[in-house]
């Protein structure tokens, strides 16, 4: 199996696969396939491990993670000299996926004690108040995460080092066309000291098959249709789920906005990672008095652009020809319907799986660039008559992602954000939601369920909750239970029910 495979040929996951870089179909390195029969032996493993893990407690796992975050700033060079050979990425491109894991760990590592931290709560009646009351978080051993080939980097360790820092344990796979860069990364967790709660398995469908049913919860990253039948086969065992999947993320431009800011914001927007982002720009609707302005400055700004991997370019390869021909398909029907491109338009001339930034006008909701994930870099840009009309059909999706609106007035582009249907939404800027670990990064609709980051939810999505209650004193504690005569329960059941229903009668009156 090459990451430039054939189309025609099937591929094989058993042995030996070699990994070609996208850009150049140089060999960017072999992996050694996963046995699926074998992982639940490595899950049997990680489970054994996990317990000492655990019993680290918070500040024992926060060392570790902090040398992990110290190491992945040492080796920054390294994984992103492998990140840009596997995938074909711009060298710009590639710089930005371990500041982003470096970022998630400081806050994790700052924040787990807090996270944790057993609850204590209150009785809600008087007569139970003889009961002491606490919370607590405990880890699912084993974390099951099925990665993308977009980001390798961000997409195996985002939620890893959220599960770590719970004290699972974490059964990584990655994707079979970007293998490589998690077998560093794993390198790392281990020369950093860190106990074996990390390991990974190589392979495809049948691989993450078998990593669904070993593991105790499943964080999955990938296309809606994958992620659909990671919840059906989950459901077979009863494990839960996260899902962060495709989008297809409007921006608004209101007659209001900072024309020249918004187009910049647009096109990186857009082109950044080739457009191989969940949360890239994937349709604007900009209100017709600044139309005109903002077409002309997007083009201007994507006849700037640099093709090609590595330094010196703004936007690389795709990861390999299927995506590519995802795009043309949608160009082609684009163009069939009526739309016009404005710049780019066709695969680019050469060698290696690029394609040329597009922009694309005179589009609407029957051509599949509106209304599917292309994941490639094109920026179709709609023409709307009004604010409400653009709130329209940016809702008119099946997806739910995130969404960005640029305005002059911030307040006046959060009422129009609050009536986004999606997981968030950034005002005067794109993607920089991703940033704020302190708030959820999830879907709404077909992208998603339940959410990443979001503080101490981010780790805490890892745990079960396990609530112990205990007596308060030896006096009260304990009952008579079948020894209780008939007339001391009712006047006992008779009492509870009163005290239970003072609240209610107050405020039905
Ligand atoms: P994909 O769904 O094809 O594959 C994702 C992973 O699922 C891979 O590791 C693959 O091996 C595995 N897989 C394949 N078949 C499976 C099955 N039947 N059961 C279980 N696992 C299976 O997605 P992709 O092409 O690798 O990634 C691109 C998609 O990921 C895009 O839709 C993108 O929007 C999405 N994505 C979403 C986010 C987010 O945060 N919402 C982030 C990155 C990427």
């Amino acid at each position: 199996m090459t990451a430039t495979s054939d189309l025609d040929t099937p591929p094989s996951f058993t042995g030996t696969g070699t990994i070609k870089n996208p850009a150049t179909g140089a060999v960017a390195g072999t992996v050694r396939w996963t046995d699926p029969a074998d992982v639940a032996q490595v899950a049997a493993g990680l489970r054994a491990a996990q317990k000492e893990w655990e019993a680290r407690g918070p500040k024992g796992r926060a060392k570790v993670l902090s040398r992990y975050a110290v190491w992945l700033g040492q080796h920054r060079a390294e994984i992103e000299r492998l990140l840009i050979e596997e995938t074909g990425k711009s060298a710009a491109d590639a710089a930005q996926e371990v500041p982003l894991i470096i970022m998630i760990a400081s806050y994790y590592i700052k924040n787990i004690e807090k996270a944790l931290a057993p609850e204590t709560r209150p009785a809600a009646l008087p007569f139970l108040a003889i009961k002491k009351i606490s919370v607590h978080y405990r880890p699912r051993p084993v974390v099951g995460i099925i990665a993308p080939w977009n980001y390798p980097v961000a997409n195996a360790l985002m939620d890893a080092i959220g599960a770590l820092a719970a004290g699972c344990a974490v059964l990584l796979k990655p994707s079979e066309r970007t293998p490589l860069t998690a077998e560093l990364l794993l390198r790392g967790w281990l020369d950093s000291g860190a106990p074996e709660v990390l390991a990974l398995v190589q392979g495809a469908r049948e691989v993450s098959e078998a990593v669904i049913d070993s593991s105790d919860f499943v964080q999955f990253t990938g296309s809606c249709a994958t992620g659909a039948k990671v919840m059906e086969r989950a459901a077979r065992t009863l494990t839960p789920v996260s899902l962060e999947l495709g989008g297809k993320d409007p921006m608004l431009v209101l007659e209001d906005a900072d024309i020249d800011l918004a187009a910049h914001a647009a096109v990186w927007g857009a082109m950044f990672n080739a457009g191989q982002t969940c949360v890239s720009v994937e349709r604007v609707y900009v209100v017709e008095s600044v139309y005109d302005q903002f077409v002309a400055a997007v083009v201007d700004d994507v006849n700037k652009l640099k093709l090609g991997a590595g330094e010196g370019y703004h936007l690389g390869a795709m990861i390999d020809d299927s995506q590519v021909a995802v795009t043309e398909r949608h160009v082609a029907d684009a163009l069939a319907k009526g739309a016009k491109v404005l710049t780019g338009g066709k695969r680019a001339s050469g060698s290696g799986s690029f394609y040329e930034p597009t922009v694309l006008v005179d589009v609407d909701h029957t051509m599949l660039c509106m209304t599917e994930e292309t994941f490639g870099p094109t920026l179709p840009i709609m023409k709307v008559s009004s604010v409400d009309e653009a709130i329209r059909l940016a809702n008119d999706s099946p997806y739910g992602l995130s969404a960005a609106v640029f305005s002059g007035d911030p307040e006046r582009a959060k009422a129009v954000a609050l009536q986004l249907d999606c997981g968030a939404v950034n005002i005067n800027d794109v993607i920089s939601n991703l940033m704020c670990t302190t708030a959820p990064m999830g879907g709404w609709k077909t992208s998603g369920m339940g959410a990443r980051f979001g503080g101490a939810e981010g780790i805490r999505k890892f745990c079960r909750q396990e609530a112990v209650v205990a007596p308060r004193t030896k006096v009260g504690a304990g009952g008579n239970y079948y020894n209780n005569s008939l007339k001391a329960l009712k006047r006992m059941n008779t009492l509870m029910t009163k005290m239970a229903l003072i609240g209610p009668r107050r405020s039905a009156k």
